[in-house]
């Protein structure tokens, strides 16, 4: 997998070539090139920003860098969007949705199955107001073959760049990592590119270590609680049925455990299981 991603703080990816992630990278199974946003400015000031258009407090990032620094990465030659395109504003942003666009290589997206290769690049921006980054676009996002991350700052980025992207057939994304304001993408990009590429296939050491985990699969749950030993810790006893070492009941004791802490700490998950596919003894719990 290729992975782009462009900020004016590079730097700041330099802690990628660190841990697992180091490690798939020296594998060749990512490779991932941090680019700085001012090396696509022409002024002595390398600058990325103006002021908002209407007024108002802080700056907006500048739609002229960002596209040159996009078309150059994503090698597509700039071009004028057709003025029927800005008659009816509403029109237009209604179909601006998440759904991958036609791609770049004229390719449906088929996001309705995580299994299939994404196919072109696909554009992906860091917004607090966008919808929320979740497992289940991490597991879709892995099967791509290359990802741009482009890092907002300062009040964000001119909105038209990402409309821009989408009218040229690029699969453009926005999404929040969570309801809270961060300074700029760079940490937003940092918890996606991780949820995402520890997804490849041989990224992780046991391939099962992401099979059974919270908001994987069908019908997602919580994770069970974990324990290690020794099996009594200052007094705290791990459950008997785990050193019984019978596996069928070390199953049916997790899997309650998971239904019964989901149901405690995420009951929004439990209100989407699909009950047809709850065994009997789930039904039980
Ligand atoms: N003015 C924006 C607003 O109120 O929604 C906030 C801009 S924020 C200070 C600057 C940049 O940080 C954003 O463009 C985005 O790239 C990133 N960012 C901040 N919070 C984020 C979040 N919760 N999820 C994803 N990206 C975030």
């Amino acid at each position: 997998m290729k992975i782009d991603i462009v900020s004016v703080f590079p730097e700041y990816f330099e802690v990628l070539n660190l841990s697992l992630l180091g490690k798939a990278q020296e594998k060749g199974l990512v490779e991932v090139t941090a680019h700085n946003l001012r090396d696509w400015t022409h002024d002595v000031h390398h600058s990325v920003d103006d002021t908002p258009v209407g007024g108002g407090a802080g700056m907006v990032m500048k739609p002229e860098v960002w596209g040159e620094c996009l078309d150059e990465l994503l090698h597509l030659e700039p071009t004028t969007i057709a003025s029927d395109a800005n008659e009816d504003d509403d029109a237009a942003l209604s179909s601006e949705t998440q759904a991958p666009a036609e791609s770049a290589d004229g390719t449906a997206g088929e996001a309705d199955d995580p299994k299939t290769t994404v196919p072109g690049p696909v554009l992906i921006f860091p917004n607090p107001s966008a919808p929320l980054f979740t497992q289940q676009d991490a597991t879709e996002l892995s099967h791509a073959d290359h990802l741009l991350f482009g890092c907002g700052r300062y009040e964000g980025y001119d909105a038209r760049i990402p409309r821009y992207y989408r009218a040229q057939g690029v699969d453009v994304r926005e999404y929040s990592i969570g309801d809270y304001v961060l300074n700029g993408g760079e940490v937003a990009v940092s918890v996606m590119l991780e949820a995402i590429t520890r997804l490849l296939p041989g990224f992780m050491g046991n391939a099962a270590s992401i099979v059974e985990e919270s908001y994987t699969g069908e019908n997602a749950l919580l994770e069970h609680r974990q324990y290690t030993k020794p099996a009594d810790w200052r007094g705290i006893k791990v459950p008997d049925v785990l050193l019984s070492g019978n596996h069928a009941k070390v199953d049916r004791f997790r899997r309650d455990e998971a239904l019964a802490k989901t149901d405690e700490l995420r009951p929004d998950l439990i209100e989407t299981l699909d009950c047809t596919k709850l065994d009997k003894a789930d039904r039980k719990t």
